[in-house]
């Protein structure tokens, strides 16, 4: 397929870091280790009191990473203020002058590693290998907005067969909200705000309530890239300040991450009041990812990516594979070696090098998680053993009859799986799309017909052919679900920008 020239335009991509290399290693982890303490407080106009709360380490609840002071209404309501004064200045800056304030900040971000590196890893328990992409993906979002802006807000002359001069460009809404989540705290926060803000709006930056510290610190760096400050405005806090936020009339537009159950909270509260314009939504949510195997796929290729999508990040990522259907032909055999290569994982302290799996986010998402994991005890196939201090979950393989049994997210390292017989597929994918949700789904196979009839079939945002089902790349993979999973818009993706933006036509008859 010839791809449109501007689908996917040149930029550098972000550097690298070679973990494998050990001086690089050894002083990554040192930088880690040797972090200080960050004090995060709401970044906007108004007096910030208070001591605010402490932000502790997940793999170790008694070591504090730092503290934040959270946003209160008055403090809210200055910044929405403030935006919606600044947002017709910063929408009339040439977008070339926005794009390069984003590549700026991807260069900021890019420089100051080992500091936002540390807090990935200690405020978020990421594994430093998680980390270090959490961290690429949050530059690469820079940088790719950065030229797709140059493309999508270029004025653009229409056709007038009758003599009218017509011409169409897109301009920013106004006052857009980010509400981010914890498990990309970089990269997503700064994917959203990077992308409302070259779109020409104002922004007010709500990160997860679990990760203050490392959002705190990309604002910052925003700032010193030449962000103004009453273009983006920093206000942490818990679903109350997200609640003030989006029940603002004057805020015109929401990009969100997170649970299913908050966007739809989100959306009511956008349609609330009758005298409100009509506001868009952005959400991308949840799902029940599943994995289809069928006996002619390759047995240590299918492990290793089961493994990979199961359980790296703890298995909290959006697009981890909560439900692996092998065809029953094969799967005793799948099932022995998936338990022997999940005996490899170490589970353990993140900011160790050898550690495959960190902890959860914090002692509730771990009460939950642990909760419903004994609930289902009698059909553990293997189960691995866990830190008894930190927030921590083990990996479990969970049998179930059918995948009718598994009927919500789990977003941790457990992992269902069922068999299906031979010439089930098709309705196995109509079970699958049956749930709901329609985030990522992966197929093992070896024939490409069967690709090919997944692919007609599955209604999914991102379908993975014989690979792991995570790790989206920026710009070649762009990322979002659809049902249950989100509203439909690809981070990362050529027609993202235009979402965050209004469409203006401009018709003279000359
Ligand atoms: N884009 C990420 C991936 O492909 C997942 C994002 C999320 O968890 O929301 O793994």
């Amino acid at each position: 397929i010839p791809l449109p020239a501007d689908l996917f335009p040149g930029r550098r991509n972000s550097a690298g870091l070679d973990l494998a290399e050990a001086d690089t290693l050894a002083a990554t982890v040192a930088a880690v280790r040797a972090a200080g303490p960050v004090h995060a407080v709401p970044l906007t106009r108004g007096v910030v009191a208070g001591q605010g709360r402490l932000v502790v380490n997940p793999a170790r609840p008694e070591e504090t990473v730092g503290s934040v002071v959270e946003a209160d209404a008055a403090l809210v309501a200055r910044a929405v203020e403030a935006a919606a004064r600044a947002a017709p200045g910063w929408d009339a800056t040439p977008v070339e002058a926005r794009a390069r304030m984003l590549e700026a900040w991807g260069d900021a971000i890019e420089a100051d590693r080992d500091g936002l590196l540390a807090l990935l890893v200690k405020e978020a328990g990421k594994t430093l290998g998680d980390a270090v992409a959490d961290l690429r993906e949050a530059v690469d979002f820079c940088r790719y907005y950065a030229v797709r802006a140059r493309l999508d807000f270029a004025e653009v002359a229409l056709p007038g067969p009758t003599g009218e001069a017509n011409s169409l460009r897109l301009a920013g809404r106004g006052v857009y909200a980010a509400i981010a989540p914890w498990n990309f705290p970089l990269a997503i926060f700064v994917g959203q705000v990077a992308a409302a803000l070259v779109a020409g709006n104002a922004v007010l930056a709500k990160p997860a309530p679990q990760t203050p510290l490392v959002a705190f610190r990309a604002v910052q760096l925003a700032h010193e890239a030449g962000v103004p400050a009453d273009v983006l405005h920093f206000l942490p806090g818990g679903g109350e300040v997200g609640g003030r936020i989006v029940a603002d009339a004057r805020v015109a537009g929401v990009v969100f991450t997170g649970s299913t159950a908050t966007a739809r909270t989100i959306a009511r509260a956008l349609l609330a009041d009758d005298a409100r314009p009509l506001v868009p939504l952005i959400a991308e949510t949840g799902g029940i990812n599943a994995m289809i195997v069928d006996s002619t796929a390759l047995p240590e290729q299918v492990v290793a990516d089961v493994v990979t999508s199961a359980f790296r990040s703890a298995g909290q990522r959006c697009s981890a594979l909560r439900l692996l259907c092998v065809q029953a032909e094969v799967s005793e055999g799948i099932i022995a070696m998936l338990k022997g290569a999940m005996d490899l994982l170490r589970v353990g302290d993140p900011a160790d090098p050898a550690t495959d799996v960190g902890p959860v986010i914090d002692a509730a998402a771990a009460a939950k998680l642990n909760a419903y994991r004994e609930r289902m005890r009698g059909r553990w196939l293997h189960s691995l053993a866990v830190p008894e201090v930190g927030h921590f979950v083990a990996p479990t393989l969970i049998g179930i009859d059918a995948v009718d049994a598994l009927d919500a997210e789990w977003f941790g390292p457990l992992l269902h799986v069922c068999a299906w017989r031979a010439g089930e597929l098709e309705a196995l994918v109509t079970r699958l799309n049956a749930k709901g949700y329609g985030l990522t789904m992966g197929l093992h196979s070896r024939i490409a017909g069967v690709a090919d009839r997944v692919r007609a079939a599955a209604k999914v945002g991102n379908l993975y052919v014989n690979r792991s089902m995570i790790g989206a790349v920026v710009g070649a993979q762009p990322f979002g679900g659809e049902g249950l999973s989100g509203t439909g818009p690809k981070a990362g993706g050529p027609h993202y920008l235009p979402r965050f933006a209004v469409e203006r036509t401009v018709s003279v008859d000359t």
